[in-house]
């Protein structure tokens, strides 16, 4: 499915006179996003992602994104809470014990 934008200066002529709904609700939804924890490693750094199938959801006007956590790569669903893709811990966490015959003497 391609998605053609529609001219810019189209758009502002349309919207014109209008009261600007979608810009409180996307500043609401970036916080929302932006306070989302990896439910694995419990790391705050995560990149949307969006599903085709899941992107637009009936009644709302903002796609809903997945969050990919930065640092296991777990994939999880922050609407619903459910993980899509389990990422590796091991990234995430550095090991507690120390890999012997690193030094460089
Ligand atoms: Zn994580």
């Amino acid at each position: 499915m391609d998605l053609k934008p529609l001219d810019p200066q189209i758009t502002l002529k349309l919207l014109e006179g209008r009261e600007d709904i979608v810009t409180p609700l996307a500043q609401e939804r970036e916080q929302f996003y932006g306070s989302q924890r990896c439910p694995r490693c419990s790391g705050n750094a995560t990149s949307k992602t969006g599903n085709p199938h899941r992107l637009f959801v009936e009644g709302e006007a903002l796609p809903r994104y997945q969050l990919r956590c930065d640092n296991c790569s777990c994939l999880f669903d922050p609407f619903s809470g459910i993980v899509l893709e389990m990422g590796n811990l091991g990234e995430a966490f550095e090991p507690t014990i120390p890999i012997l015959g690193q030094s460089e003497d």
